[in-house]
């Protein structure tokens, strides 16, 4: 049987291994997910509440021990593991296990037209969601998830990255530890084919992280299958910096929203546009505050950028950086890997002098780079930011706080953030999602709950029922100038 290898990208020690799952076992997940979400589903959703949220309990009991697993696969440090992996979780599992039955709660929907009748739409569990996700959050993503959909009353079966296997086992050990019912939670391995299988099999719902090439992919199956997916893919986050932004914490900003995780973010700052009014000071204060990272042993607590988790990352880079510097840009710091002999490092990088053109510019990095590029005004920034086929995240400084809204109006972003950076996908009440093609669907926020439970509405009379309907059967010649006169009295000139 072929397994995936597991390796820890900072040190190249080997971490363990997992088998790949074939078509059978993936066919066999998917039917044991489907006769424990018959029961789940049935129970009521406040008590399932309950129940998930004995993983909250479990994952701060648990949350530095899960934090050194989470870093010795993904490469982030320690301190990104506790504050980007796992506080957003935790924080997730209360904020939805308390008030997953209020939202999922049937809601009315006032008739303006037919008064003698009701309307309501209620929510249903969809039945067995398949979640794909990627290497660079490899616990929160699928776990968070699988958090919302279980809520849902749905069962799950996460297929994760090849790359970060091991750490989503910890998400079904957790799950059996909270009591949570057998098979409602599963981990399938494997690589893009069986993510393939999956949405071929019987799940009636995809949640795909992942990048925009295999988002296309995953839409066109789900599309031949007629089931709906949600699609979270990459992006280019433009950062547009106003003259009068404030540039000790614009830069600061900058720094940490570029390089965190290494800059394997989909959120990640990708690309900045600085007022030429202030570009020259705002270079040189990214610049000094980028050489004071500290890059090295994530596992180490005051290390701030650690490994990058997929050594293609680092090719991306080289590759990005060849093309700025064959065109004219200038490395101001990092620009190329680091501790070579053993690890995955790539320095935090500092580009200016780039155009719109170069491809650090236009393609997403999902690496540690920072270009800056000087603009003429505000209103070039916003054509630039929007000059782009990506559309997750996008930041705006300023300390003018209606300009800050006014531009962020203007920028097609599925989020766009004034004066911070990265942070939302931390605020669960707060929708994730992407425009253009960063993506389709959302995840997080009240409407990504209920996108994990099949809408469906009911119409029923009030009091009584009359007799029959003005518009039924038989059709004549009386009945129709009654509707002609109503529609003209209701709708016609003289009234509105
Ligand atoms: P990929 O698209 O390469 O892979 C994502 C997942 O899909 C992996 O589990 C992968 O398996 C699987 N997969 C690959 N091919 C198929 C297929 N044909 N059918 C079904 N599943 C398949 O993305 P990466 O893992 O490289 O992740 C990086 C990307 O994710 C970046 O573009 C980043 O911006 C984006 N991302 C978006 C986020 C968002 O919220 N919008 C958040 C985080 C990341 P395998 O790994 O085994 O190939």
């Amino acid at each position: 049987m072929e397994r995936l290898v597991s390796t820890n990208p900072a040190t190249g020690e080997r971490l363990g291994d997992v088998a790949i799952a074939t078509p059978a076992d993936v066919t066999a997940a998917v039917q044991r997910a489907q006769e424990a979400q018959k029961s789940w589903g049935r129970v009521p959703i406040q008590e399932r509440g309950k129940r998930v949220m004995r993983l909250q309990g479990l994952l701060s009991d648990r949350c530095e021990d899960l934090a050194k697993k989470i870093t010795a696969e993904s490469g982030k440090t320690r301190y990104e593991s506790i504050t980007m992996e796992l506080a957003g979780l935790i924080d997730l599992v209360g904020y939805f296990g308390r008030r997953a039955h209020k939202i999922l709660a049937p809601q009315d929907i006032p008739l303006h037209l037919f008064k003698h009748r009701r309307s309501y739409v209620h929510y249903v569990p969809r039945g067995v969601v398949g979640i794909i996700s990627p290497w660079n959050f490899p616990f929160m993503i699928p776990f968070g998830e699988a958090i919302m959909a279980m809520l849902a009353g749905n069962a799950v079966v996460i297929k994760p990255s090849e790359i970060t296997p091991l750490i989503a086992n910890t998400i079904v050990d957790m799950v059996h530890e909270a009591k949570l019912p057998q098979d409602l939670v599963q981990v399938i391995h494997g690589r893009g084919e069986v993510g393939a299988a999956l949405i071929q099999s019987d799940v009636n719902y995809v949640c795909f992280t992942g990048s925009v090439a295999t988002g296309r992919r995953v839409a066109a199956a789900c599309g031949e299958r007629l089931i709906p997916c949600t699609l979270e893919l990459g992006g280019k986050a433009p950062a547009v910096v106003c003259a009068d932004a404030d540039l000790d914490r614009t830069a600061q900003a900058l720094v940490w929203g570029a390089f965190a995780n290494s800059g394997q973010v989909c959120a990640s700052v990708e690309r900045v546009y600085a007022d030429q009014a202030i570009h020259d000071a705002l270079l040189s204060k990214v610049v000094r505050l980028t050489q004071r990272l500290r890059q090295g042993d994530p596992s180490q607590l005051d290390t701030d950028v650690g490994a990058i988790c997929f050594d293609r990352q680092i090719s991306v880079a080289q590759e990005l950086l060849a093309d700025a510097q064959e065109n004219g840009a200038t490395i101001h710091c990092g620009g190329s890997q680091t501790r070579s002999t053993i690890g995955q490092f790539f320095g935090p990088t500092v580009v200016s002098n780039v155009t719109q053109d170069m491809r650090c510019m236009r393609e997403e990095s999902f690496a540690p780079i920072m270009p800056i590029m000087s603009v003429r005004n505000e209103t070039e920034a916003i054509r630039l930011a929007n000059d782009s086929q990506l559309g997750l995240l996008a930041y705006v400084f300023t300390s003018d706080k209606a300009k800050g809204r006014r531009i962020a109006d203007q920028i097609e972003a599925g989020t766009v953030m004034v004066n911070d950076v990265l942070v939302t996908y931390g605020a669960p009440e707060t929708p994730w999602m992407g425009v253009k093609t960063s993506g389709l669907g959302r995840v997080h926020s009240d409407e990504g709950l209920r996108d994990l439970c099949q809408a469906r509405h009911v119409n029923h009379d009030r009091l009584f029922s009359l007799p029959k309907e003005l518009w039924w059967y038989p059709y004549s010649e009386k009945g129709y100038r009654r509707a002609l006169k109503a529609l003209r009295l209701f709708f016609g000139k003289r009234l509105s």
